[in-house]
């Protein structure tokens, strides 16, 4: 498991400085502190779940109207929930690829319409400006 993830890290690595020539050198070594940022905001959010999940259960028992402290939870859980699609976005970003906005899946950069659900792809990112270019001129050469 160890080695199959250290592979992966790798071969992310290798594919981010070959295609990512103008990107910031640091870019791809922090992959792996990202990875560590998004296990820990997901168990953060389970938590804040859990502790959700108490409140309306506290509230419930004990007939209290207040859901102020819903309120609360739930902000923080759309705070967290932001923070991971972001995180997930820049790491997908990382190993050229989009996410979905349907269904989070992730599709190749330059994908028009989701493989997994259909939906269209709306994060376009410059770097598909520059490869059909690229092949625009490739044409004109034949
Ligand atoms: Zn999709």
């Amino acid at each position: 498991m160890g080695i199959l993830n250290d592979l992966e890290e790798i071969v992310v690595k290798v594919k981010a400085a070959t295609t990512a020539f103008g990107e910031k050198a640091g870019q791809y070594v922090d992959i792996s502190k990202l990875k560590f940022k998004l296990i820990e905001l997901k168990s953060d959010l389970k938590s804040e779940f859990e502790n959700l999940g108490k409140i309306t259960y506290e509230n419930s028992k004990n007939d209290v109207e207040d859901s102020s402290n819903i309120t609360v939870c739930v902000a923080q859980i759309d705070n967290l929930k932001l923070q991971i699609e972001e995180l997930e976005r820049q790491m997908a970003a990382m190993k050229n690829k989009v996410i979905c906005h349907a269904c989070r899946s992730q599709n190749e950069i330059g994908a028009v319409y989701c493989t997994k659900c259909g939906e269209k792809i709306s994060d376009v990112i410059e770097t598909t400006e520059a490869s059909s270019a690229e092949d625009d001129f490739l044409d004109f050469e034949e």
